[in-house]
């Protein structure tokens, strides 16, 4: 999905949680948008390059079972959630974190077959997948 879809969804999203959070409404852009650094480490671990803009076009059109996106896991989204419940700032993050795969993967249903990806976004099954392999 594009991070200009994600920016402005996590606008959105902040904007509803300030009147009750005021400046910490702000962490939900650390899980909303800036989640997709992932996709820069990747790209870096990949190529041993740091240009953001051809890491950009490189991550563009990949799905999630051609790249390993560390934050892009249905795991560290639970994990998130699970600190969430000892600390409001995480729980910010959390929330930004979850608005932001679920549009991934609404992204995901609508434009490619779900059904060849969905495994590849949990830790878990990627390793399971690979023992067997
Ligand atoms: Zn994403």
């Amino acid at each position: 999905m594009k991070l200009q879809t994600h920016l402005i969804a996590t606008s959105l999203l902040f904007m509803g949680l300030y009147p009750h959070y005021r400046h910490m409404a702000l962490l939900v852009f650390v899980g909303g948008f800036f989640i997709d650094m992932d996709h820069y480490f990747y790209y870096i671990m990949k190529t041993k390059d740091l240009n953001l803009k051809k890491a950009y076009h490189f991550c563009e059109n990949k799905t999630y079972s051609d790249v390993f996106c560390i934050f892009h896991h249905f795991e560290f989204i639970a994990i998130l959630f699970l600190i969430g419940f000892f600390s409001s700032y995480v729980m910010l993050v959390s929330i930004g974190a979850s608005v932001h795969f679920a549009m991934d993967i609404i992204h995901i249903a609508v434009s490619r077959r779900i059904s060849r990806e969905i495994s590849d976004m949990s830790w878990i099954a990627r390793l399971v997948k690979k023992i067997k392999s």
